[in-house]
């Protein structure tokens, strides 16, 4: 069996930043894409903040950006505007396959090997090593790295989501676009991700819909050309109890190392996969094992209070009615919450929102909310 320190299933951004990271530190890496090409089928829409990507060392390459948004607009269900400057929180639109293709560039000139078209899964352990089998191949690993996104997150936590690239004039250039309405999207919304030359990548989820169709009714109403369509699953759940299970290390969506307000995973996949890097490679180095337990709390400290402020507003959200959204964007827009929410950070985006309201914005808003369970879970210390 050919011998590798750690073998990556998934060859997507989590996977592929692990492989980057790890190889450039030492430890010999393989990487298994189920799919024939890295990138592709390309699913997410890429709308990341820079200063999250560069803060672990993978800002994308120029021509991978495809856009810079300059302001968020969320609409209420009857399409009254909350409006976020945004030129501030550097937030930009990748061509997320091309930013793959990056990472993927950058740990192969680190001397990862990836193999495309071929699904990798664990067969056993043995004498404390993972047994991998890589589509005929059967490796063996001192890690099993597994990277393969939502379809090993917890099912509870997973959402269909249809979106389509489609071209217009109805959306501005530089806009992202977010519609409420608990009964059209309930638990998420509708967006509109303007990426440059009348193009849009616009999007629908909610539990329960069938999000083709109901997209299919967002765009009714608005003159468009579909370019590409893609069905997919998000994951809002919050993160997975363990990271690390005998010889598995999860990293990203698989882990659910993803934003339960928007679903972002870009950023949080990157930061993990660095951070399981750095410990994966100092246990195999020094051949002390037990420094892989520090990964989760590494992690953890930096994204688990956030995460945590997501999830307890997300059972808010859940919780409102029409109405509530409504009276909520009214009360929002006409506060002094847009212009402080302009400086702030766009991945602590729900400790920011929190910290900008204070409590005399948190109790107006409890105000306007019918529930009062969700009053409860909002206004909890
Ligand atoms: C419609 C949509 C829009 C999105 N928009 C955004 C956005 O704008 N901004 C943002 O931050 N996030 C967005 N996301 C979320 C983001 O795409 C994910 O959180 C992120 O890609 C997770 O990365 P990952 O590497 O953990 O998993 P994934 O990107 O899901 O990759 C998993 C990879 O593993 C491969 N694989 C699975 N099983 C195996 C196996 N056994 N062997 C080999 N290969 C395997 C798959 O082919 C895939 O390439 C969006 C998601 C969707 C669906």
């Amino acid at each position: 069996l050919r011998k590798f320190d750690a073998v990556v299933a998934g060859g997507s951004i989590a996977g592929l930043a692990f492989a980057s990271e790890a190889s450039k530190r030492g430890i010999s890496v393989m990487v298994a894409e189920e799919h024939p090409e890295v990138g592709e089928p390309e699913k997410c829409d890429g709308l990341v903040s820079l200063r999250g990507l560069n803060r672990y060392g993978f800002a994308p390459k120029r021509g991978v950006v495809q856009n810079r948004i300059a302001s968020g607009v969320i609409y209420s269900p009857r399409g009254k505007p909350f409006a976020v400057n945004a030129t501030a929180l550097d937030v930009v639109v990748l061509d997320r396959s091309e930013y793959d293709k990056q990472v993927a560039a950058s740990a192969i000139s680190w001397g990862a090997e990836i193999v495309t078209g071929a699904r990798a899964s664990l067969v056993g352990s043995s004498a404390g090593r993972a047994v991998v089998r890589v589509g005929s191949e059967e490796v063996s690993a001192g890690l099993y790295i597994d990277a393969t996104g939502p379809s090993s997150a917890p099912r509870q936590g997973i959402v269909q989501a249809a979106k389509y690239e489609v071209e217009g004039d109805w959306f501005r250039e530089s806009v992202v676009e977010v519609f409420l309405d608990a009964q059209k999207y309930p638990g998420f919304f509708a967006w509109v991700i303007p990426f440059g030359s009348g193009r849009a990548k616009v999007g629908v989820a909610g539990r329960g819909i069938h999000p083709g169709r109901v997209l299919d009714e967002f765009l009714a109403g608005r003159d468009h050309r579909i370019l590409r369509k893609v069905v997919a699953p998000i994951y809002i759940g919050g993160p997975v109890r363990e990271f690390v299970n005998g010889v598995t290390v999860k990293v990203g969506e698989s882990a659910g190392q993803v934003k339960p307000s928007t679903a972002g995973g870009i950023m949080t996949s990157v930061a993990a996969g660095v951070i399981a890097a750095r410990w994966v490679s100092d246990a195999v180095q020094t051949g002390r094992p037990e420094l892989l337990s520090r990964y989760q709390p590494d992690w953890e400290s930096r994204f688990l209070k956030e995460m945590r402020t997501m999830l307890r507003l997300r059972r808010v959200f859940e919780l409102l009615t029409n109405r509530d959204l409504e009276g909520l964007v009214a009360a929002l827009a006409g506060s002094k919450l847009p212009s402080k929410l302009a400086g702030t950070d766009f991945d602590f985006h729900a400790s920011a929102f929190l910290g900008a309201l204070g409590m005399a914005g948190l109790l107006k808003v409890g105000a306007v909310i019918a529930s009062a369970e969700a009053r409860a879970v909002l206004l909890a210390r």
